[in-house]
């Protein structure tokens, strides 16, 4: 008897910051990887672009509409227009589908495994694991953090049934 059959297959979820958006993977994606190109800088406004994917036969949103830039001809980038979170990123008509590793449930689960784009690597980004560590709880003071915490509106970590529609600003 096969044990895999009938068993609920896992999936990797992930979404956007106000919960618009939510998205999964059937299989699990890989091929995880930071991207230094200028494009990416831009469309994440970040020093790289942490990417991971699947098939696109694998991928699919459950939650809302992404909102797509054509960075170029070739490539559209995915983002949640309520919140501007960046989600994805595919090679038009393509096969694959690749998403933003912090926007997965548990980015933690991919670990990037090589770097794309190098010749637009900022001449300081590897040195940013070795600067001197602050954890939030040295830079707010407490009744700060318990108000931002009170008052934290980013959607929780894995899928929910319902969500108040955000709004914007809110
Ligand atoms: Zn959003
Ligand atoms: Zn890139």
């Amino acid at each position: 008897m096969d044990t895999e059959e009938g068993m609920m297959a896992e999936t990797y979820s992930g979404g956007c910051q106000c919960g618009a958006i939510r998205y999964r993977f059937t299989e699990k994606p890989s091929g995880a990887h930071v991207c230094h190109c200028r494009m990416c800088q831009k469309a994440f406004g970040a020093f790289y672009a942490p990417l991971v994917g699947g098939l696109r036969a694998s991928f699919e949103v459950t939650r809302g509409e992404i909102a797509t830039f054509r960075s170029s001809d070739q490539a559209e980038r995915g983002f949640c227009a309520n919140c501007g979170t960046p989600l994805t990123f595919s090679y038009i008509d393509g096969k694959h589908m690749s998403v933003s590793i912090g926007s997965l449930d548990d980015p933690e689960a991919f670990p990037p495994v090589d770097q794309h784009g190098v010749e637009g690597r900022l001449s300081w980004a590897n040195a940013i694991g070795s600067l001197p560590d602050r954890p939030t709880t040295e830079q707010e003071e407490p009744e700060t953090a318990a108000f931002i915490a009170s008052t934290n509106h980013q959607h929780p970590d894995r899928d929910t049934d319902t969500w108040p529609h955000p709004r914007r600003n809110a």
